[in-house]
């Protein structure tokens, strides 16, 4: 039998090559594709408000006679409507017009339409309203129903996406959508089955209780929600069943490596260190890939989790390949295992895009034949002229940086080409639970959950930018002590030429007003042999002060310096003011971390702020992160894709992650269930990688 998914949009009346091109941008192919072309919101147009109650910002029907229509010429030519009811006057602007609607907007003319109040010159305006001249009218209370609005692409309006799904629930009577979830799982949860779940949705009735539509709670939309975390949570499934479906050479721990490097640790690890390492060994031992993400906040001591995986490869006669996301992180692992694994006669290579000409050759010649036993660097360590002679363990630093189809590229990277090498996954992101719990159903977790001990806790303070001048003293006066300062300059949203430039000028300022102390710079667009040089003078404690963008954010370690300075903090997610924060309070002294924030502060930049002086626990912040910001921020923006829900809000439906998770693997016995849900929910984007 048909379905739906087979039958072209370009059946549907209106819808010819051109409209066809543009739908495709939108993934839309089928008519089905059409009707899971979900809206994601509602608007309330069943009622007309008098122009004299409209507030700036409110969005509303409103209904009046054409006063005068002009064509004014300001700074940009617009027509202007002015329209009156029996309450007040309202503008409707237009910077695109035609002839046609001018003609059309004369003196008297009726006209209803639907924007948002904007302040103007003279009164409330509402800029490309969608209106109706002569309007037919209005719906009454029971029949009045809301109006949803669909995400859109260039070149088609609202009205017409609208229409044309009207016209594809038309079809539904003939050719029902295919309901993957099964009868008794709906029951359960009282959930309609997907046909009348996509009806409503697209088209819903008056009797449908308002409140519940317009927050997405209505039954329909939540069982669309829960279909939609489902597909995302077995398109995790499948990538880790793909990835686990190869083989992987099982590192039986062997020799004395382990315990010699133990030995020559100046420190004991902590207990959870400890639980970790030994979930790792247990993985490594096995035939299957290892998957697994190791949480911990910053300073927890992951590096040493790493080091000790990375052993029992090499013990089992195996390589390891260490990938970090920025030039800085990968040189200091490289500094560290060179310290802690040279002694114990391990031959390092290192490589990054930096790497160039004979150095490259030789490093590459050296991972080729296994002289190099561990290979560190970024992304650069997968290109494709890397050749590894026995590639077993692949270590990824800060791993919400990478996505997950790097996982899956990975897989072709291990021994021989038919064994996958084992992951391991580091974050130093805490990851609230429930995020964690989707965004990574991939991987199997542990959580270092305990700071190394002597630890003390950094002082937090927040200052108006008013006081700088007391700021700088205070690094005078750290500096004087012995200790060493961060200055962080920050500029969101703005290119990485201004960051550097913003300080470039901060780090010169600084430099005059403290003579006496050597300030470092360090930003994104130093060679990377220039950042290793400022990194390195600042690690022997040679300058006492280093200005840098955000480029420090993970993993720099410097115990000397017990001072960081932000700057407009207010900028920046509480994750990242976090991790940045975790560049001091690594030694033995007292810690200060001031927040030099610009005036005048938001609500909500207020308790950002504030959650973070009051606390220390990176899984408290990313919560509130998660609360104030959403999934997407909290976890970088560079590999949301998996988080880029239709309709799923994270917040609102987080109740479904539980569940959904219990119900996945027996769908996952249902392979055709499984392909046909992924593909409605994430359609070619699993398929070209980029999620
Ligand atoms: P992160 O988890 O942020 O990557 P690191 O691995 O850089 O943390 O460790 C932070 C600091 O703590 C390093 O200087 C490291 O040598 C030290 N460290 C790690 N584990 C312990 C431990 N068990 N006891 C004392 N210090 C430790
Ligand atoms: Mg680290």
């Amino acid at each position: 039998m048909t379905s739906l998914g087979d039958i072209e949009v370009t059946r549907l009346k209106g819808v010819g090559a051109a409209l066809a091109d543009k739908l495709a941008k939108l993934g839309i192919q089928s008519i089905q594709d059409l009707l899971f072309h979900l809206p994601y919101r509602y608007e309330d147009r069943t009622r007309i408000i008098p122009m004299g109650s409209l507030r700036v910002g409110d969005v509303a029907v409103v209904e009046g006679e054409v006063m005068k229509t002009d064509v004014v010429m300001g700074r940009r030519r617009s027509m202007q409507v002015t329209l009156r009811d029996d309450s007040g006057f309202l503008v409707m602007r237009f910077f695109h017009f035609s002839a046609g609607q001018k003609n059309q907007l004369t003196e008297g003319a009726r006209v209803r339409c639907f924007g948002e109040v904007r302040p103007g010159r003279a009164g409330y305006e509402f800029y490309h309203p969608e209106y109706q001249v002569n309007p037919p009218p209005m719906p009454s209370a029971e029949q009045a129903t809301l109006t949803p609005v669909y995400p859109l692409t260039e070149g088609i309006q609202q009205p017409r996406v609208r229409a044309l799904c009207q016209q594809a629930l038309g079809y539904l009577d003939r050719f029902p959508i295919k309901d993957w979830l099964p009868p008794e799982l709906l029951a359960d949860y009282q959930l309609p089955g997907i046909t009348e779940a996509v009806r409503l949705v697209h088209s819903p009735p008056a009797s449908a209780p308002v409140p519940l539509l317009v927050e997405g709670r209505h039954p329909a939309q939540q069982r669309l929600v829960m279909e939609e975390l489902l597909a995302h949570q077995l398109s995790l499934l499948q990538v880790r069943q793909q990835i686990q479906a190869r083989e992987a050479l099982p590192l039986l721990p062997g020799g004395d490596l382990i315990e010699r490097f133990l030995d020559q640790l100046p420190f004991k690890l902590t207990g959870a260190q400890r639980q970790v390492v030994a979930d790792v060994r247990q993985d490594l031992s096995q035939p299957i890939p290892m998957l697994r993400l190791v949480q911990g906040d910053v300073g927890s001591g992951k590096t040493v989790v790493a080091a000790l995986a990375a052993l029992q490869a090499i013990g089992a006669g195996a390589q390891v390949a260490l990938m970090a996301p920025t030039e800085i992180l990968a040189e200091q692992h490289y500094q560290n295992f060179q310290a802690w694994l040279e002694p114990l006669g391990i031959r390092l290579a290192w490589l990054s895009g930096k790497v160039k000409g004979r150095q490259r050759e030789e490093a590459l010649a050296q991972v080729a034949d296994g002289s190099a036993a561990v290979v560190i660097g970024t992304h650069a360590l997968f290109q494709e002229d890397v050749q590894f002679h026995r590639l077993a363990l692949v270590i990824v630093d800060e791993q919400h940086r990478f996505g997950v189809h790097q996982r899956l590229a990975l897989r072709e990277k291990g021994v021989g080409g038919t064994l996958a090498p084992h992951q391991l996954i580091m974050t130093a992101t805490p990851i609230p639970r429930t995020l964690a719990m989707s965004a990574y159903a991939d991987l199997d977790t542990s959580v270092i959950d305990e700071l190394p001990p002597g630890r003390k806790a950094i002082e937090t303070i927040a200052l108006p930018d008013s006081r700088r001048d007391d700021v700088v003293e205070r690094v005078r006066s750290a500096c004087r002590e012995g200790r060493q300062a961060y200055w962080v300059c920050t500029l969101v949203e703005e290119s990485e030429a201004l960051q550097c430039q913003a300080a470039e000028v901060t780090a010169a300022e600084l430099a005059e007003r403290l003579p006496d102390l050597k300030v470092g710079l360090v930003h994104g667009r130093l060679k990377a042999s220039e950042k290793a040089a400022v990194m390195e003078d600042f690690k022997s404690g040679d300058s006492d002060l280093l200005v840098a963008t955000t480029v420090i954010e993970v993993g720099v370690d410097v115990p000397n310096a017990s001072l960081i300075i932000i700057e407009n903090p207010e900028r920046l997610g509480l994750a990242q003011l976090h991790q940045l924060r975790g560049r001091v309070g690594r030694g033995e002294q007292a810690s200060f971390c001031v927040l030099l924030y610009h005036p005048p502060l938001s609500a909500n930049g207020k308790s950002r702020l504030q959650a973070l002086r009051d606390s220390q626990d990176g899984f408290f912040i990313a919560e509130k992160d998660l609360e104030i910001r959403g999934p997407g921020e909290v976890l970088g923006t560079r590999q949301t894709g998996m988080m880029q829900f239709r309709l799923a809000d994270f917040e609102r439906d987080k109740g479904w992650i539980e569940p959904v998770r219990e119900m996945a693997p027996s769908l996952m016995e249902h392979p055709k269930r499984v392909e046909a849900l992924i593909r409605r929910w994430l359609g070619e984007r699993v398929r070209y990688g980029e999620v």
